[in-house]
């Protein structure tokens, strides 16, 4: 804004429009120069309302490699795992440990064997642990019990230190939280989400990735969030880079109580402003707008990106918004660490199928049982993981110490970033989209630099930052912090 505006004798509309008309072919001419990653970057169509430099983002399209993967997730062994899981009776935290055949010590000891039969076809990339403590009373534990996570983790070969995650867990409840030992089959809370991982694991183990990948069957959600918090603490203590997490809860089903189906669509639910954010962080988020632009919300529409496409058969619909109203999630803990993490569930549930205890009442049978499950729909569900999970760590991390300069009022915005480590890397896209668009619209590719100046204003746009490698693997998206 001019002082002449301040004064409110400042341009008409028309002449503002006629100005910022000039402004736009300026900033084409100027951004065509270093384009070496994208290619030409011709004046986009009006999309979302904006136009400017660059060219429309298009989704990313899944490599061979990924296809051949995604076409090994097999629909029968998900089927057999979410039966086997149910067949424990109950996996209620508090319930026997040290039963063979009950309770979730009999559970945790078979997924445990599953996994370390997959780890034992990776040339020792994938190893299994069982992750576990002794968590004193506190809500919903009234002795002191051992958690544990049973944690399939399969080294990256380049970038090893680059974590990303994903988790289901393994404790089942019936209507009572805490009755330990009545049936609590829990097929579709949450047998089915770790059965997704699982079965990722199974594919992935004999694949070579180039960051870290770790399939994570929890225990204690139902209870609050005991083994996933116990295990993004690990990660947070040891300094880890966990780049990126996904929840399996509650993706067994695609029929909802009034018996609607709706068989291609995932819910991922993803946090705007960090539940982890500083006060301080929080002021500065508010001074740029950044509310819709947390790590979460980027992790999100990259997900969309590679995995909404035929080769999951599935929609991914995002929702902006933590979890489900009110409720919550093994990513939880991950956010409370501030790891960028997010939520899949299925697009309806179905109450008379979750905490519940099995009985019919007017002959209406309720329960968590697998009959209610739709094996179909979790393979694809599985897929859509699989294509996410995999496409991020084929890609570059996502850029760090990203900046929008701040030193100097001017109405072009310069950004700047660090140059990452890996091997394949090729260069930097700088992406923007309308402030009130939900996703972003326009790419600029600027080569392999760690600096670029956009002739448009940052006042008026978001920007932001990512990664290529040499066969065009993106990176999820930095939404550069002011700095100078
Ligand atoms: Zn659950």
């Amino acid at each position: 804004m001019t002082a002449d505006e301040l004064r409110g004798d400042g341009p008409t509309k028309s002449s503002r429009r006629t100005f910022l008309s000039a402004a736009t072919v300026t900033a084409a001419a100027t951004v065509a120069a270093p384009v070496a990653v994208a290619g030409s970057a011709a004046a986009a169509p009006a999309h979302s309302g904006g136009s400017g430099p660059g060219r429309p983002v298009r989704p990313q399209s899944p490599d061979r490699e990924l296809r051949e993967l995604l076409r090994e997730i097999d629909q029968r062994r998900i089927e057999a795992i979410v039966r086997r899981l149910a067949a424990f009776g109950t996996r209620h935290t508090l319930s026997t440990q040290d039963d063979p055949e009950r309770g979730i010590g009999a559970a945790r000891d078979w997924i445990h064997q599953q996994m370390q039969g997959y780890a034992a076809r990776s040339g020792g990339r994938m190893t299994v642990e069982l992750q576990s403590y002794i968590q004193e009373p506190a809500s919903r534990i009234p002795v002191p019990t051992r958690i544990t996570n049973v944690v399939a983790t399969l080294r990256g070969e380049s970038s090893p230190d680059r974590i990303y995650v994903v988790t289901g867990h393994y404790d089942s409840r019936c209507t009572d939280v805490m009755d330990a030992t009545s049936d609590a089959p829990g097929a579709d809370d949450d047998a089915s989400g770790v059965a997704v991982l699982m079965e990722l694991a199974r594919v992935m183990a004999t694949r070579r990735s180039e960051a870290t990948i770790v399939f994570a069957a929890v225990a204690g959600e139902e209870q609050g969030l005991y083994g996933s918090g116990y295990m993004a603490r690990q990660y947070k203590a040891a300094g880890a880079d966990v780049q990126g997490m996904f929840s399996d809860d509650i993706v067994g089903s695609s029929t909802a109580d009034d018996g609607t189906r709706d068989r291609r669509t995932v819910r991922l639910f993803a946090e705007g402003v960090p539940t982890a954010e500083t006060p301080a962080e929080g002021n500065t988020r508010r001074s740029v707008g950044g509310e819709n632009d947390s790590p979460s919300r980027q992790l999100a529409r990259f997900v969309g990106d590679v995995a909404d496409n035929d080769s999951t058969g599935m929609e991914v619909r995002v929702i902006y918004r933590r979890d489900r109203y009110l409720r919550g999630s093994d990513h939880i803990s991950f956010l409370e660490q501030g790891y960028p993490a997010g939520r899949f569930t299925e697009p309806n549930e179905d109450f008379a199928h979750q905490h519940q205890d099995v009985r019919v009442v007017d002959g209406k049978q309720y329960g968590d049982l697998p009959e209610f499950c739709d094996f179909e729909y979790i393979t694809r569900v599985a897929k859509v993981n699989g294509a996410a999970l995999w496409s991020l760590a084929q890609a570059p991390g996502t850029p760090k110490g990203a900046i929008i300069v701040t030193t100097n009022l001017t109405n072009d915005t310069e950004l700047r970033w660090t140059r990452g480590t890996e091997p394949d890397l090729a260069g930097y896209e700088i992406v923007w989209r309308e402030t009130t668009a939900p996703e972003w619209t326009h790419v600029i590719g600027v080569g392999d630099v760690t600096t670029a100046t956009i002739d448009l204003s940052k006042d008026n746009v978001f920007f932001g930052v990512r990664a290529v490698d040499t066969t065009g693997h993106r990176s999820p998206v930095a939404f550069p912090r002011p700095g100078s």
